[in-house]
């Protein structure tokens, strides 16, 4: 975790994910008396201390969801799904979704000793760290990466074979679940979490693209137990996280290029620089177009040339002598055609213009309002 004393001398530690916020304030705002289950997400900066990486940060983003007050297995896999969902959605191919069970208070204790007894049996091949875990924490010897001691653990009684019935029919029930929503979940009995409000379902998706092996791109489970450490009413609860750099190092989605604004509003005259600019800000807040102005005094001739470099598709041109009071010369930049528009009528111009360009692709939308910026500043029409 990233922890440091602060100029006062608390020792504060940053975020390190979102699990145990959203059931704090699940608890602190009484959520509990809501319809169950209760669904929460959240997306929001993590924080770590270690050697960052690939796609690993010390600060990074994680999205995540959590629903409370459920133990259906149902829960388990409308969340597991959704995340799929997601996933497909962002065109992430070549996941694994892998699963598996930790058990509940009344199987995972008889379970603990099993494998202590045979970590104690194996301490010779077993690296000093796990020895360790052996006598604190023996599930967690699941996650280390030194070979020797995963040649051991992979002949190490795994806890999903000593499951309590209960345990059994629930991740059974998962299982087929999954699976008839054509989830392919593949079991993986080092998908242990240490700490003891996890209970049943873990699961996580694996990508295998781009060189990670096997690289986890966000996971999670159920932690039944978690909102009654925290200090709310037993209730049982099942989310996941997941790292949004990593996400995008694997997604199959274009980024997106910066298209420019739509409008570029070009000043013919320095009196009309002010109707330029409420001209612009009247496109931005009123019709919902993205215009631009001129900002460091160009002349009207470099106007026009920043407007074709910007990648806009028209320019809005205020202050030429020859356009009536109360209308602005619009010119498409594409074909150079041009035509007079009172500015009232701005609205309903590029309405016709975006359908008839069928470049409303493009993202740029409007409201409804019509009113005239230019108005009602006296000598503010152009002329
Ligand atoms: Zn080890
Ligand atoms: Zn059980």
């Amino acid at each position: 975790m990233y922890s440091f004393p602060d100029r006062g001398g608390r020792e504060l530690t940053l975020r390190p994910e979102g699990t145990a916020p959203v059931c704090r304030a699940y608890v602190e705002h009484g959520m509990f008396k809501l319809t169950k289950p209760v669904k929460l997400w959240y997306y929001a900066p993590m924080f770590r201390y270690e050697r960052p990486q690939a796609g690993r940060y010390r600060e990074h983003y994680q999205f995540g969801a959590e629903a409370l007050g459920s133990d259906d297995p149902l829960v388990d896999a409308e969340v597991i799904a959704m995340l799929g969902q997601i996933y497909d959605e962002l065109e992430i191919g070549d996941l694994t979704l892998a699963v598996n069970s930790m058990g509940d208070a009344e199987c995972r204790p008889a379970y603990t000793e099993l494998l202590r007894d045979f970590l104690a049996v194996h301490a010779d091949e077993l690296c000093g760290e796990c020895r360790e875990r052996t006598v604190l924490n023996p599930l967690r010897t699941f996650d280390c990466k030194v070979e020797s001691c995963r040649a051991v653990l992979a002949g190490a009684p795994h806890l999903v074979d000593h499951l309590c019935d209960p345990c059994r029919r629930h991740f059974d029930t998962v299982l087929e679940l999954l699976r008839k929503v054509g989830l392919d979940p593949v079991l993986d009995f080092r998908l242990v979490r240490g700490l003891d409000y996890y209970t049943r379902t873990t699961f996580e998706y694996q990508s295998n693209s781009l060189g990670f092996a096997q690289s986890t791109i966000g996971g999670g489970g159920r932690y039944d137990g978690l909102v009654e450490l925290i200090g709310g009413p037993p209730t049982p609860g099942f989310g996941f996280g997941s790292g949004l750099e990593r996400v995008t190092l694997v997604s199959g989605l274009e980024e997106q290029e910066d298209e420019g604004p739509l409008a570029y509003v070009v000043t013919f005259t320095e009196e009309a620089r002010a109707d330029a600019f409420a001209l612009t800000q009247h496109l931005r807040r009123e019709l919902l177009i993205d215009a631009e102005c001129d900002l460091v005094a160009r002349s009207a001739k470099a106007q026009l040339k920043q407007a074709g470099r910007s990648g806009a598709e028209l320019a809005v041109l205020v202050g030429l002598d020859d356009v009536a009071a109360g209308e602005v010369r619009v010119r498409d930049l594409d074909n150079g055609d041009e035509e007079d528009v009172a500015v009232d009528e701005l609205g309903d111009w590029f309405d016709d213009w975006l359908d008839d360009d069928g470049l409303d692709g493009h993202g740029h939308h409007h409201g409804n309002g019509n009113g005239n910026p230019l108005g009602g500043n006296g000598g503010g029409e152009a002329s």
